[in-house]
């Protein structure tokens, strides 16, 4: 924090749908200013596929500079379908940003706000609440840029280390201890693998059992990543928080994202031993942007996410109380009725950005 006590934020809107679900976020932050004793200063700075089509690289310099002096990093999307390195693939900063601050935790949220509508039988009676945490810096993503292809055979390696499943754990746990002391959970986490195949994953479920005695108060259970995927559509209720490597938790997330209507409902958060980078779980949507059909709610519960991080972080117990504010506000606007487009609604960005504003 600067020694005007005001909080930091770098703010990258990025491509597409961005730029559009940022600005309520932004929003929403500033009318907690208005009505808490929290400062914030934001700073844009830009990142992404438009940045690379007008100088040839995913983000400045600057960017990154400005992101290791902020308190925290709040990112709309990045990356554009069309536009590609020369080996094909799309650019993504805040893939990028990952690797560049050991962003080890992926925190994805899934939490039935009450009254969207879950494609899943019973979920508006059972609820759904639960927290995938997706190692975010190895996995099969370490092998990013470096697969090898020719002619007759592709390759691309999976890494598990030690030092980063060591913290992932040790992270998975605590945030699972401190959903129990909350009362927003019964303090249960669950390794997802697949060690009955892969060396790599029996390793990484020895180094979980190893960190679960030292967490005694949390319920540890360990799952195939096939039977989850099952598990979760049938008895989502059932989770609390999962941890899994980096492919799997991409894949999970974008699942659990379904159960609670929608990429548009689903916060997120990079976590790291000091930095942290916070943006909604969807990509820039390009079918949809420019439209103003984008729903913000995502951007905004990931705003409420860092606010409850830098809590943590700084003792802040006003921003942990102005993160729960936030989260209420999402639930006290779908109560009186909010219904994205996304699901078959009729209200577009604008509409649910007032309805969160006058909750709040
Ligand atoms: P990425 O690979 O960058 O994560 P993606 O391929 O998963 O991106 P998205 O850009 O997230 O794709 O979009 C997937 C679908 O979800 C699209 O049809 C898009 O319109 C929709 N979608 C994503 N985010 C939102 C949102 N905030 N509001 C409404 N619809 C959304």
């Amino acid at each position: 924090m600067s020694a005007s006590n005001a909080l930091h934020i770098a703010v990258l809107g990025g491509d597409g749908i961005g730029p559009e679900v940022m600005a309520p976020a932004l929003e929403v932050l500033r009318k907690i200013e208005a009505t808490s004793d929290l400062k914030f200063r934001f700073t844009d700075a830009p990142a992404g596929a438009n940045n690379y089509l007008a100088t040839g690289k995913s983000m400045p310099d600057s960017t990154v500079r400005l992101c290791e002096e902020a308190d925290a990093i709040l990112l709309g999307a990045c990356g554009l379908p069309s536009v590609r390195y020369p080996d094909n693939t799309e650019v993504a900063p805040q893939i990028e940003l990952r690797f560049h601050f050991d962003l080890y935790a992926g925190v994805r949220p899934a939490r039935l706000v009450p009254g969207v509508p879950s494609p899943i039988v019973g979920a508006d009676q059972r609820g759904i609440d639960l927290v995938l945490i997706r190692e975010s810096t190895e996995g099969l993503f370490a092998s990013m840029g470096k697969g090898v292809v020719t002619d007759t055979e592709a390759r691309e390696t999976l890494v598990i280390t030690r030092k980063t499943s060591e913290r992932l754990f040790e992270f998975s746990f605590r945030l699972a201890e401190r959903r129990k002391a909350r009362g927003k959970a019964n303090g249960g986490l669950t390794c997802v693998d697949k060690a009955n195949v892969f060396r790599a994953f029996a390793f990484f479920r020895e180094m979980f059992d190893e960190a679960a005695k030292r967490h005694p108060d949390v319920k540890a259970d360990r799952l195939y990543v096939d039977a989850c995927s099952l598990m979760l559509v049938k008895r989502p209720w059932d989770f609390d928080v999962m941890v899994t490597e980096n492919m799997f938790g991409d894949i999970l997330s974008d699942l659990a994202a379904g159960l609670i209507g929608g990429l548009g409902m689903a916060p997120s958060a990079d976590i790291g031993d000091r930095y942290a980078v916070f943006q909604p779980c969807h990509g820039t949507a390009p079918d949809i942007m420019g439209q103003g059909k984008a729903n913000p709610t995502a951007m905004i519960l990931s705003a409420a996410m860092m606010l409850d991080w830098l809590a943590d972080k700084h003792g802040l117990e006003s921003a942990a109380e102005a993160g729960e504010r936030i989260e209420r506000a999402v639930d006290k606007a779908y109560a009186g009725g909010i219904k994205p487009m996304e699901f078959g609604g009729s209200n577009g960005t604008a509409d649910i950005a007032r309805a969160v504003l006058a909750a709040l």
